[in-house]
């Protein structure tokens, strides 16, 4: 058996497409969808990621800012930054690029973004009504997987779902994802007891762990989804948190890396934005 790959970046281009498609209309409205990109220090890999982002935000139609503030910058001058964005009507979309340098207290950052412009959905307020089922900003990474796993499976309910990774970026939203869509959801971590046992039990799994090739093709349910939401480096290669090689043999579906989750998180901050926009207009949520 071979598993089917999922395309995430044949899936992220054509979601680009359509939000494209509700930029031009909101365009004929008067309303130009902007996302400002905050980026503190000079980390290489925010580098490169800031820039795509703000590269994809203009492919769009969308208006792309972006601030660049020296690592040494006190925390009050970010806030300050923040205050500003907030207030400004041009910007809909606010994403403070993580990790802050050490002086900063992340926290005490994401809660200062206005919660309706909080695009990467970490804002407390946000996590609070994830979790108890309200209208939320939902991180971008887990939604990109949900879209994923819905275009894949199409109906989650009932079907066991094994989150691996319990952070605040990926494992816990991933999981209040899954549950909304009434999946039935362990999440593991690094005290869990049993992992391959559990692994063998689940219709989905999503490896959000942080280790390459951790997860084996023999933890694997035959015919299972499989999301590997892991990005590790190995020399100029990107290795995932599934053993690709023998998953790929045991899994119905399994995502690649690179090219499966990675393409979902931007097209997912896009989306996003589009949201955070239409809701500021009094207009509905985009599809
Ligand atoms: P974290 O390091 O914050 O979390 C890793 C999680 O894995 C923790 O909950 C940890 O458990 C758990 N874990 C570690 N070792 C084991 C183990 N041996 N058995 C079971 N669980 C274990 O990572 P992130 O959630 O931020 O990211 C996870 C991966 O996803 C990384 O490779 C990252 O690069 C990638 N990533 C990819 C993105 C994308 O766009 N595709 C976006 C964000 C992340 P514990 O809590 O007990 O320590």
């Amino acid at each position: 058996m071979t598993a089917r790959l999922i395309d995430g970046k044949a899936f992220a281009a054509d979601l680009r497409v359509r939000i494209a498609r509700e930029v031009a209309a909101l365009e004929k409205r008067g309303i130009t969808p902007g996302l400002a990109a905050v980026l503190v220090g000079d980390n290489p890999a925010s580098q490169v990621y800031v820039r795509s982002k703000g590269r994809m935000t203009q492919e769009v139609g969308m208006n792309s800012f972006e601030h660049r503030l020296s690592a040494d910058t006190p925390q009050a001058d970010l806030l300050a930054l923040i205050g500003r964005l907030n207030a400004d009507s041009a910007v809909n979309g606010i994403l403070v690029q993580l990790p802050l340098p050490r002086q900063m207290d992340e926290s005490a950052v994401i809660n200062a973004i206005d919660p309706a412009k909080d695009v990467d959905g970490f804002h407390i307020q946000n996590v609070g009504r994830l979790a108890t089922g309200q209208k939320a900003m939902v991180p971008c990474t887990p939604l990109g997987c949900l879209m994923l796993l819905r275009d894949q499976m199409g109906d989650l309910s009932g079907k066991s779902a094994l989150v691996i990774g319990r952070s605040n970026i990926v494992g816990k939203p991933m999981a209040q994802l899954l549950l909304r869509d009434s999946a039935t959801v362990t999440i593991a971590h690094s005290r869990t007891a049993n992992l391959p046992d559990l692994c063998r039990q689940a219709d989905i799994i999503v490896a959000a762990v942080g280790q390459p090739c951790f997860v084996q093709g023999d933890w694997i349910k035959p015919g299972a989804t499989v999301i590997d939401v892991g990005i590790n480096r190995a020399g100029d290669r990107l290795i995932g948190d599934v053993d690709f090689d023998t998953a790929r043999h045991v899994a119905g579906a399994i995502t690649p890396v690179p090219g499966g989750v990675g393409p979902m998180t931007i097209a997912c901050l896009l989306a996003n934005t589009l949201t955070a926009t239409a809701r500021a207009n009094g207009l509905p949520d985009p599809e």
